[in-house]
């Protein structure tokens, strides 16, 4: 039985999977869910535990794509997504104390978490793609990981044009050259006259117009509301569960949360059977769901900017998914809360914020603490820690309770891609990139600077897609 997509607001078309894969937000505004989710079973779980994370993921991503991918497909381009990957093991797991853990998950080419989704959604893309003998055009905006981690995931797609927009000067020297240096004729880089909002706002503007691309072309999401990307990152809360004595042992996770994509992964890895007591948002000064969790209130707050910008969100998209589930499903009253939303904030009902609380917790983690934590670590451990995954550490010591069993921090990227941060915590040490990316400040950037104009963009966009 092949799983059904529905939208948290109830009022877009039910689609499988192939269909959510390409579809990006809903027609109604809402984001995609599966209908019913899969579960393992303790015996099932048992019997995943001695496997290698490639086949780990075609076991717990099968039943998502069924109908749509058949397994021994799935299993080649998941083999594929995660070849290139620099550690064996994919995704180390790295003992910090007794009983604290770091999930090391930057290993990937572009040394952030996002690899884990964006290498498999770009091979996903490309198979549906060829099947349907459709081409497609992926636009997306970014502050930073998202852009490069796409870019790398789509450069060999036959049929997809990418299009990153980013503000121009406004993103770090690595993070840019990550992105422009990458060769692919299917690839451009947009740097716009304007900040991550105006690129933001272009996006979502483009996604209304879509009329503007050459013909039987439309355009895909690549942000964290596509359901795919969330898919991915479910296996390595079941691969680090596995490692440390699950499911016959439960284990808790901190996690780094900016749009609540990566958290979210966890706790659906939860509901398919992992027991898991304790899911950690760790956030920095942008503290929206740490205030929701500690008041009861989901309030918008402007953007600060932080030693973490991958976290610097001033709402996290995909929280809507999780008030899916705290409400019953109940899409009339999650399409009322997030259009009050809009107008400024709401209020959890008691249930709802019972719910919640059962399974998260949260703490909020200034600059200062950040840089204390990475020369802690650094000094205890000899670890040098990003300052996103140092933010999971320190929550995770904040909101760790007795009995509750091992405690997993996910290392959402890696120090070399944050070294000005790195550097204020007085280590001594600068990190270096790895060997594959040690030439980065040599090689040659390829970008385009275009006004925040939203008919230049499209112009240029309709230009540049291959025929
Ligand atoms: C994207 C990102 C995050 C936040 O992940 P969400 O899924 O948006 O919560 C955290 N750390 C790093 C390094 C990132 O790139």
């Amino acid at each position: 039985m092949s799983i059904r997509y529905l939208s948290t607001r109830g009022q877009a078309p039910i689609l499988d999977f192939e269909g959510v894969l390409l579809a990006g937000l809903a027609s109604d505004g809402g984001l995609y869910l599966p209908e019913s989710l899969p579960h393992f079973s303790t015996d099932e779980l048992r019997a995943m535990r001695g496997l290698s994370y490639t086949e780990l993921a075609t076991t717990v991503i099968a039943p998502f794509v069924e109908g749509s991918i058949d397994r021994q497909t799935l299993a080649e381009l998941v083999e594929a997504s995660y070849r290139d990957f620099r550690h064996q093991a994919v995704a180390p797991l790295v003992q910090l104390d007794q009983d604290q853990w770091l999930l090391e998950l930057f290993h990937g080419p572009t040394l952030a978490f996002k690899d884990f989704a964006l290498q498999l959604l770009g091979r996903l893309l490309d198979h549906v793609l060829t099947r349907r003998g459709e081409k497609v055009v992926i636009m997306g905006a970014t502050s930073g990981d998202t852009g490069s981690a796409a870019i790398e995931g789509c450069r060999h797609c036959e049929h997809v044009d990418i299009f990153i927009l980013y503000p121009d000067g406004r993103v770090s020297d690595v993070q840019r050259r990550q992105m422009t240096t990458v060769e692919g004729s299917n690839v451009h880089n947009l740097a716009v006259r304007g900040n991550f909002d105006d690129c933001q706002a272009l996006v979502k503007a483009s996604f209304v117009a879509e009329r503007f691309l050459p013909e039987n072309r439309s355009l895909v999401a690549v942000n964290s509301i596509n359901w795919a990307r969330i898919m991915a990152q479910i296996v390595y809360y079941f691969y680090a569960g596995f490692a440390l004595g699950g499911p016959d042992r439960p284990v808790n996770f901190s996690v780094p949360t900016g749009n609540f994509g990566d958290i979210y992964a966890g706790y659906l890895a939860q509901r398919m059977g992992l027991p898991v007591n304790n899911l950690v948002i760790a956030t920095n000064r942008n503290d929206v769901l740490h205030r929701m969790l500690t008041t009861g209130t989901y309030s918008r707050q402007p953007i600060e900017a932080s030693l973490s910008p991958s976290m610097d969100i001033s709402v996290s998209s995909n929280f809507e998914r999780l008030l899916f589930d705290l409400y019953e499903g109940d899409a009339p009253q999650i399409a009322a809360l997030m259009d009050e939303f809009s107008h400024g904030q709401i209020a959890l009902s008691e249930t709802a914020l019972a719910r919640v609380r059962s399974l998260f917790t949260s703490a909020r983690v200034s600059d200062e603490e950040t840089c204390d934590e990475i020369a802690r670590l650094w000094q205890q451990t000899g670890l040098l820690l990003d300052p996103h995954s140092a933010i999971g550490t320190l929550a995770a010591r904040k909101c760790h309770r007795a009995g509750d069993g091992p405690m997993v921090t996910l290392a959402t990227a890696h120090p070399a891609k944050f070294p000005a941060a790195v550097a204020s915590a007085n280590t001594g040490e600068t990190p270096q990139l790895p060997p594959h990316l040690s030439d980065l400040f040599d090689r040659e950037e390829r970008f385009h600077t275009l006004d925040n104009d939203l008919t230049a963009i499209h112009a240029f966009m309709a230009a540049q897609c291959r025929p």
